[in-house]
């Protein structure tokens, strides 16, 4: 019977002195006598001895890091310390060649290598630990929110990739078109003619599932999407992917209060899963990162390790401010005082950069902050209107390290305001006439979120670049694997 390697150490006293099966790949092979196999179950490796009378020279000679093997063995309390069991080989099967010279110029070769070029070779990564590690945690947060959805009466609902809609105010969206582009039919007056493109109209990839989302609410009640999401946005930033995974849970007859606590609470649930069912992955990054943060100037170190930050963020409650009371937070900190901001806060009104979300969030309040109703101009065209009409009811989740990991807001339920605030905006009436027919048959007052899932995945693996934690990123100039 063939088993996983985490199986395998998981419930070791039941096999001790039977034969089992395994399969993996070789992370060492020390004194042509002991093998650490590694099947990507789990970060630890299982210690296979050889004794090389039992094989021919040919297949000893063979072995070598990042080898494939197949291993039939007997199950055995180990001498050695650092594990509990090995295993004494007794067949020993390489499955796959093994270009070692080949190999040597790449990340395989046993010695360590930068996140830089790690990143330049994202196919052979997931053989690392660290990489192992952080989609062993991707991976769990992903199941995680959908369990908290699951748990809490939501249906998950899977919206368009391909949308119609030219301008949802998320940002910039990539076209897409099934023309010959050496061949792409014109109108009489030159314009690019979308009525003979496959869907006799202009498209785009989507770059938030939000509007769809909001109209399956108003029959559903409580519903979430969580699937990519593509933004052709030009800036290069550690926190900024072009396609990245999108949660967006959208819930009738919630208030922006509701909302706040519905995204609070979901993060504490996901991030607590972790921190109960991925131990060995999380004591390694936590490792990793003090490792990191030793190389850093003291002034610049991170004041608690990863695995403790995590504790606290589920223990304490969010930091609730106004944008108000967060303007003139930073109008009045020293560093505004001082010049020290790229982008000074002069005025009520002012955008708020990643600069100042920081601020508040690893200075000032030293917690993660949910700040709330911001003024209208600088957020969407769908955010609820507060009765002071200079505000909507809009909500951000700042946390440390990252900034913005949520962004969300109560949604205009008005069908007049609604129209209002989108001529102001200019977005196209007509070509949203079904998001705004949501609002003429029973409409009711809701709210929902998006969470940049790799945002939410950098803050747990205590990684800095967003392009580390997707397995294949698409960034600006790099479209490779
Ligand atoms: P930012 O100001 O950081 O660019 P945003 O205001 O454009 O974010 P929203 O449109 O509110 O973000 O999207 C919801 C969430 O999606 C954000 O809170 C963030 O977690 C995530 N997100 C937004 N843009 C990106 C991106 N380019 N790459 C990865 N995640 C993103
Ligand atoms: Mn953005």
């Amino acid at each position: 019977m063939r088993t996983t390697i985490k199986e395998l150490l998981g419930s070791y006293k039941k096999n001790l002195h039977h034969d089992i099966t395994v399969q993996g790949w070789v992370r060492a092979f020390r004194s042509n006598r002991f093998i650490a196999l590694n099947d990507g179950s789990t970060i630890n490796n299982l210690q296979i001895v050889v004794d090389f009378e039992n094989f021919g020279e040919d297949l000893i000679k063979n072995i070598s890091t990042a080898s494939s093997l197949k291993i039939v063995g007997e199950v055995v309390e180990s001498q050695g310390s650092g594990q509990n069991i090995e295993i004494i080989a007794k067949k020993i099967q390489i499955l796959g060649d093994n270009f070692t010279e080949e190999r040597d110029k790449t990340i395989l070769q046993p010695k360590k290598h930068s996140l830089e070029i790690l990143r330049e070779q994202a196919h052979l990564r997931f053989r690392t630990n660290l990489f192992g590690a952080i989609f062993r945690v991707r991976s769990a947060i992903s199941f995680a929110i959908h369990q908290f959805f699951h748990h809490n009466q939501f249906a998950y609902m899977n919206t368009p990739i391909i949308t119609g809609a030219d301008a949802e105010g998320a940002g910039e969206m990539f076209g897409i078109t099934a023309f010959d582009l050496n061949e792409i039919p014109r109108d009489e007056n030159g314009d690019i003619d979308f009525e003979q493109d496959f869907f006799g109209k202009k498209t785009n990839l989507t770059v938030s599932g939000q509007l769809n989302v909001e109209a399956a609410m108003m029959g559903l009640g409580r519903v979430y999407t969580f699937g990519p999401t593509f933004r052709a946005e030009n800036s290069n930033t550690t926190r900024h992917l072009a396609e990245f995974w999108m949660v967006e849970p959208e819930v009738a007859f919630n208030n922006l209060e509701d909302n706040i606590d519905l995204a609070e609470d979901f993060l504490k649930y996901v991030i607590g899963y972790v921190l109960e069912n991925c131990k060995d992955d999380l004591v390694f990054l936590d490792q990793r990162f003090a490792d990191e943060q030793k190389q850093k100037p003291e002034k610049d170190r991170a004041s608690e390790g990863l695995i403790e930050k995590l504790e606290n963020v589920i223990k304490k409650r969010f930091k609730r401010v106004s944008y108000t009371e967060a303007i003139d937070i930073l109008k009045n900190s020293k560093e505004n005082r001082k010049g020290k901001f790229q982008f000074p806060i002069e005025e009520w009104g002012a955008d708020l950069q990643s600069e100042h979300e920081r601020y508040l969030v690893e200075k000032h309040f030293e917690s993660p902050v949910v700040l709330f109703d911001y003024p209208k101009e600088i957020k969407a065209f769908y955010m609820k209107l507060n009765d002071d009409g200079k505000t909507v009811a809009a909500m951000d989740v700042l946390f440390p390290g990252i900034g913005e990991i949520i962004g969300g807001s109560q949604r205009e339920e008005k069908l007049a305001v609604l129209k209002e605030k989108m001529k102001a905006m200019n977005v196209d009436e007509h070509e949203l006439w079904w998001y705004l027919d949501t609002r003429k048959f029973g409409s009711v007052p809701h709210s929902g979120f998006g969470l940049g899932l790799e945002r939410l995945v950098l803050f747990v693996t205590g990684m800095t670049n967003i392009r580390d934690v997707i397995p294949f990123p698409r960034t600006p100039k790099n479209a490779e694997f």
